[in-house]
């Protein structure tokens, strides 16, 4: 925290008017760079094809219309109020452009509001918030792509293990228990699973994941986020189920990883927050 002690009463609320303001805005331009990972990422890591080859990597090319393929004007680019100025239609050929552009410019801005509620201006409060994004990226891959990236899922084990090291969220035993546990149990269902239906159900990407939320969140929220994301993934499949107008059957791959994205960041805020555990 920062020390406020030398202000004025007044001065005190403007300065922290001026943070939460600074701090909603860059997440809000954070949001956006994320929907450029969520969109160039799995080409440039070869998970997906890239058909027209017009992707473009983390640095370029500027945004541009997938329809038409025009640039977008930089005034269109600023998070939520260009989706909102434009009414959700591209300016040049009136395409719709897709929901998730200001959707996940929101979710960053309330994962950063959020995590400073909780933690003040402080760095478990900036941890929180890199996590939240990060799991609100893979949770947006899946979706769209089926896989859970590497690039992503292997360094949140890494950083939840470095920040418990100090014991920041859970004890440092918590979170190496916790990453093994979740690790060991996933692989375990995905092998059982296998033998029972013949498909891969659950894939690598899933372990790689639940590793990732038991090293932030500790062993003994496990059991709390795999039940919060099977309640999660069901009602995925139901809502995909009804708008494609299919039933999704029992060798279909489930979508659990945008379940345990939502599952572990939703147990881990209220374990913090001390209204579970
Ligand atoms: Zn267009």
């Amino acid at each position: 925290m920062i020390d406020t002690g030398f202000l004025s009463p007044c001065e005190r609320r403007a300065l922290i008017f001026a943070m939460w303001t600074a701090a909603l805005v860059a997440s809000a331009l954070v949001g956006s760079f994320l929907n450029v990972v969520i969109y160039r990422g799995p080409v440039m890591w070869g998970l997906v094809d890239d058909q027209d080859g017009t992707r473009g990597n983390l640095l370029g090319p500027r945004s541009y219309c997938p329809s038409c393929k025009q640039p977008i004007k930089y005034y269109f680019l600023i998070p939520i109020l260009g989706y909102a100025a434009l009414r959700g239609k591209c300016a040049a050929c009136k395409a719709p452009i897709s929901p998730r552009y200001p959707l996940v410019e929101l979710a960053a801005v309330a994962i950063a509001g959020v995590s400073i509620l909780l933690f003040g201006f402080a760095t478990p409060a900036l941890l929180s918030t890199l996590l939240g994004w990060t799991l609100l990226v893979l949770a947006v891959i899946d979706l769209e792509t089926g896989y859970l990236p590497d690039w992503l899922t292997l360094p949140l084990i890494a950083f939840g293990l470095a920040a418990n090291a100090s014991s920041m969220f859970v004890s440092w035993q918590q979170a190496i228990i916790g990453s093994i546990a979740g690790a060991a149990a996933f692989w375990a269902l995905g092998a059982l699973w296998r033998r029972w239906r013949g498909v891969d159900a659950l894939g690598l990407g899933d372990a790689k994941l639940m590793a990732a939320l038991g090293a932030w969140a500790g062993a003994t929220a496990l059991p709390a986020i795999v039940f919060v994301a099977s309640v999660a993934s069901l009602v995925v499949v139901f809502i995909i189920s009804r708008l494609r107008g299919v039933s999704v059957g029992a060798t279909d791959p489930l979508p659990f990883g945008p379940g345990l994205c939502v599952g572990g960041y939703g147990v881990f805020l209220l374990m913090q927050a001390g209204v579970a555990a």
